[in-house]
């Protein structure tokens, strides 16, 4: 098991877990870009959207996106705004080979998106 976000999930990686249920774990981005930089990942090692089933995975995102809002609130970026992220692949941005959504907020983001 060499992958990163799996060894976070383990425990094998020490790292403050500010969010977790049965499907997620959310915590802090090792070299934030933002103020508030938090990464949620799925606990089942899944390589990219680009490996979602319609059929097993259906709420897996909305439930990303849930969980992100509820963090959005602690941050205290839920009136001020953030953005929410998921690249996909070499040319989409993807470092980590385990799917994860970026929430980024705290500070004026810049409207450049690619
Ligand atoms: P990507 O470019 O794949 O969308 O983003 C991967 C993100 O994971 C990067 O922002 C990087 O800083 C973060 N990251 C990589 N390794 C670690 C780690 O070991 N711990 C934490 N907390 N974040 C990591
Ligand atoms: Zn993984």
């Amino acid at each position: 098991m060499d992958c990163i976000f799996c060894q976070i999930v383990a425990g094998k990686v020490p790292t403050e877990i500010l969010y977790q249920d049965e499907e997620v774990i959310a915590f802090r981005d090792i070299n934030p870009q933002a103020p508030t930089h938090l990464i949620i990942i799925p606990k089942r090692h899944i390589p990219s959207l680009a490996h979602l089933s319609e059929k097993a995975d259906s709420s897996l995102i909305g439930h990303m996106v849930n969980v992100a809002n509820q963090l959005a609130q602690k941050e205290g970026i839920l009136e001020s705004g953030y953005r929410l992220a998921i690249n996909c692949g070499e040319w989409g941005g993807q470092l980590v080979p385990h799917l994860h959504m970026h929430l980024l907020g705290g500070r004026r983001l810049s409207g450049k998106l690619g």
